[in-house]
């Protein structure tokens, strides 16, 4: 993998095959957010490098061989590079540590989850039929529907799982015979530079993989409106995916959103009616919430509990949410590392700062931990926090904060746990814990979000779809719909004994 030296030397923008700094000459420092401090430096493109990695995606897709290469060839390159990531997953799990702030652990299983990915697309595309033949009706006619590629992608990720949200588009757009620019988030842009070494070590032809590292006003606004790009996959929040897809619109580009969400963690008492059953709903409302310092577009930010069980249930959740051990990612032991930058933080502890003013409890965080040899005094630590008598006219409770911040709302009856499940602009995920099973099933199937977990918080598979109803998004990640997305759809008819129609008389 290319260390901070060798990128710095030979820039990180990607177009046609070749390494090269920002056409403007300017460069970006990567901070450590546990440090506060640069350990890397990047290339700031702009327009005119987003324009050169545009031109050189295109000429692969309209001569290079990659969209003509058999379905088995392209299936085996994308084993190659799960191969790669599993080989490098030390080091890339590290990288993503220090860019985004997670633990080594999470950054290691991140890398797994990128290498699953890689894996299940390219599995899924191997195994497809090449088309479907339709039944036209008459012999004289040869009918079939097949699933070409969209043409030259462009791909814009978010930095709260760098590689991982830059792999769940780039698997399928190479799987569907694609080439693309991806443009990292600014902040975090290392492990998909990275990453595109190891396609090329996988043996991918030039001009198929681009990337601009660079700002979204800039290098992601000129992919989202250029005229070469024919479709825009776009993960990040609300406000910029819908400014997205205004610029993609006069182009009428196929585009696709993962945006935000405000996920409800409904639990029933009847969930905790045992010590264990408590135990796990608690243990994992926490993880819902606080994995990653809550900065996941699925946390579980909101908890709706039964009444019955709210005192209980919140005194131990904020028990524990107290012995969270805060640290920087790299440290042995630590649990929960730094937010990924200052601004990040002050978005945050504004959020806890107009909850409390809106008649929020504080039961636990709150404010920045005191500094210790794992917390350096720079970085950009929060506390865990906790915030009962939450309402729905609050900031915080209809807003993504993004950060370690969980409100906590009650209900008495079922109808009114769905209702405010179900009150939120986003619908990306919910859960809902209980120990009957018909309830469980009624639950979810008037719960209108896109992912819902039964007893569990988190968990996705790459074989099931995952997406956002309402402002949460348009279009759908992972699974057959994934890839789909990627596709242009194509009928094709073919007259076995043509003749003339004789519509027009003369
Ligand atoms: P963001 O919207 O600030 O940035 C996302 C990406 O868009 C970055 O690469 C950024 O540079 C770029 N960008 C910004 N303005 C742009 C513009 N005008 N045109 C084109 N590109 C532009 O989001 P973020 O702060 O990086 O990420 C956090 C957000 O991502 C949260 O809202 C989170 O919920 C969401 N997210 C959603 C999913 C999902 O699967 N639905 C997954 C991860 C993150």
């Amino acid at each position: 993998m290319a260390d901070s030296t060798e990128l710095r030397a030979r820039g990180t923008i990607h177009a046609g095959g070749e390494w090269r700094a920002a056409v403007s000459g300017a460069t970006r420092e990567i901070l450590d957010p546990a440090y506060a401090l640069p350990f890397a430096v990047v290339a700031e493109g702009d327009e005119r490098d987003t324009d050169l990695a545009v031109a050189a995606a295109r000429r692969a897709f309209d001569e290079g061989p990659w969209p003509r290469t058999p379905v088995a060839e392209r299936a085996a390159l994308l084993r190659r590079v799960a191969a790669l990531l599993t080989r490098d997953r030390e080091e890339l799990g590290l990288l993503e540590s220090r860019d985004a702030g997670k633990t080594v652990e999470e950054g290691r299983v991140d890398i797994d989850c990128v290498a699953d990915a890689f894996r299940y697309f390219a599995d899924l595309v191997a195994g497809e039929a090449p088309g479907r033949v339709v039944d036209a009706g008459t012999p004289d006619v040869h009918s079939v529907v097949v699933h070409e590629p969209v043409g030259v992608c462009a791909l814009i990720t978010p930095w709260n799982y760098p590689l991982l949200q830059a792999s769940w588009k780039i698997a399928p757009a190479l799987a569907a015979g694609n080439t693309f620019v991806v443009k990292p988030s600014e902040i975090t842009p290392l492990t998909t530079v990275a990453l595109i070494d190891l396609l090329t070590e996988a043996g991918l032809p030039a001009g198929t993989a681009n990337i601009v590292t660079g700002p979204g006003h800039t290098v992601g606004a000129r992919l989202a409106e250029h005229p070469d790009v024919d479709l825009v996959s776009f993960t990040g929040g609300l406000v910029s995916g819908t400014k997205v897809a205004q610029a993609a619109a006069p182009g009428v580009k196929k585009v696709a959103l993962e945006l935000g969400g405000k996920n409800p963690n409904v639990v029933f008492a009847d969930a905790c009616a045992t010590d264990d059953g408590f135990d796990t709903a608690v243990d994992q409302a926490l993880n819902a919430a606080f994995i990653h310092s809550g900065q996941v577009c699925s946390a579980g930010a909101r908890l709706i509990v039964e009444e019955t069980v709210r005192d209980r249930f919140v005194a131990e959740l904020a028990r524990r949410a107290e012995r969270i051990r805060l640290g920087r990612g790299t440290e042995d032991g630590v649990e929960c590392g730094p937010l990924v930058s200052a601004q990040q933080r002050a978005k945050v502890e504004a959020y806890v700062e107009s909850a409390l003013q809106e008649g929020a409890v504080l039961r636990s965080g709150g404010k920045r931990p005191e500094p210790s040899a794992a917390r350096p005094e720079a970085g950009y630590f929060y506390e865990p926090t906790v915030l009962d008598r939450c309402h729905r006219e609050m900031r915080v409770v209809r807003e993504e904060v993004f950060g370690p911040v969980l409100t906590v709302e009650t209900f008495r009856t079922e109808d009114e746990a769905v209702a405010l499940a179900n009150d939120t602009e986003y619908g990306l995920a919910g859960a809902v814990w209980t120990a009957d099973a018909g309830r469980a099933r009624r639950v979810a199937g008037r719960l209108r979000h896109g992912t819902v977990w039964i007893n569990d918080f988190h968990p996705y598979l790459p074989q099931a779809e995952w997406g956002g109803f309402g402002r949460s998004g348009v279009g759908r990640e992972l699974g057959p719909a994934g890839l789909a997305e990627y596709r242009e759809t194509k009928h094709v008819y073919q007259n076995l004994a043509p003749r003339p129609v004789r519509w027009f008389a003369g």
